[in-house]
């Protein structure tokens, strides 16, 4: 099963797809943290990436193409991943398919949740991450037990840079431009399922939950 989560920064995405994985037990690939990671790393690739990121534009598609191409091949993605924030350009989602086509797996779903622009803005400048292992939060809607502290593995929640409201308008914009011509990508192979993101978190993940039940062999 390989299914995409696609939507605006802020969406849910991570939010969901992190309890996706434990109860459908899939790959999870996000390019957002493979990205930071490398970019904490100071690998090359990393010091290229963070140029575009602290500036709220997209990464070249060569090099996320890269990223998944090979993330893909990974024994964990053998019975089925979440692609999370990837692709985001059409670009990307031709690569992606030829990709597919060469190793004969196909997308099963696409999964794209819609969140009011307003709403975005106040989730992305009040999120909190992980430095440890990336797991989500939100200082009011999805606050941790322990105020900076993460309730899956006790590490340090920070900021992200990107985070910071001229950034978030900035990459709203880019997502307008560059991202939601996709839903029209996949809408035409009838790939899409919409899914209204401005609910609950547990709501929302049990509508997202039955889309992927009916996916499942
Ligand atoms: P994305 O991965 O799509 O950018 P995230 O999952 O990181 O989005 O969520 C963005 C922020 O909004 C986080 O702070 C998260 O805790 C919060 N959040 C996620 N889903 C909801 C929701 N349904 N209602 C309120 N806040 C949410
Ligand atoms: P969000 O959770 O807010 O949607 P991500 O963590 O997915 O953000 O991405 C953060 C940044 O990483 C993006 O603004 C972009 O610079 C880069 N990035 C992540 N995924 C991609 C991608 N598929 N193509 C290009 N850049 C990407
Ligand atoms: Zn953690």
């Amino acid at each position: 099963m390989l299914i995409i989560l696609l939507g605006p920064p802020g969406a849910g995405k991570g939010t969901q797809a992190e309890r996706l994985v434990k109860k459908f037990n899939l790959a999870y690939i996000a390019t957002g943290d493979i990205l930071r990671a490398a970019v904490k790393s100071g690998s090359p690739l990393g010091q290229e990436a963070r140029i575009y990121m602290e500036k709220g534009q997209l990464v070249p598609d060569e090099v996320v193409v890269g990223i998944v191409s090979e993330r893909l091949t990974a024994s964990d993605c053998r019975d089925g991943a979440i692609l999370d924030g990837f692709p985001r350009t059409v670009a990307q989602a031709q690569a992606l398919d030829e990709v597919l086509r060469e190793m004969g797996r196909q997308i099963d779903r696409v999964v794209y949740i819609a969140v009011d622009e307003e709403e975005l803005i106040t989730r992305l400048t009040g999120r909190r991450v992980c430095r440890e292992c990336a797991a989500t939060y939100h200082i009011k809607f999805n606050a941790p037990r322990v105020r900076n502290v993460c309730d899956q593995c006790g590490g340090e929640l920070y900021q992200r840079e990107d985070d910071s409201l001229s950034t978030v308008q900035e990459r709203l914009v880019v997502y307008r431009e560059q991202t939601t011509p996709l839903i029209d990508y996949y809408g035409r192979s009838d790939l899409v399922t919409e899914i209204d993101g401005n609910g609950d978190i547990e709501q929302i993940f049990s509508e997202i939950s039955s889309v992927f039940e009916v996916e499942s062999p």
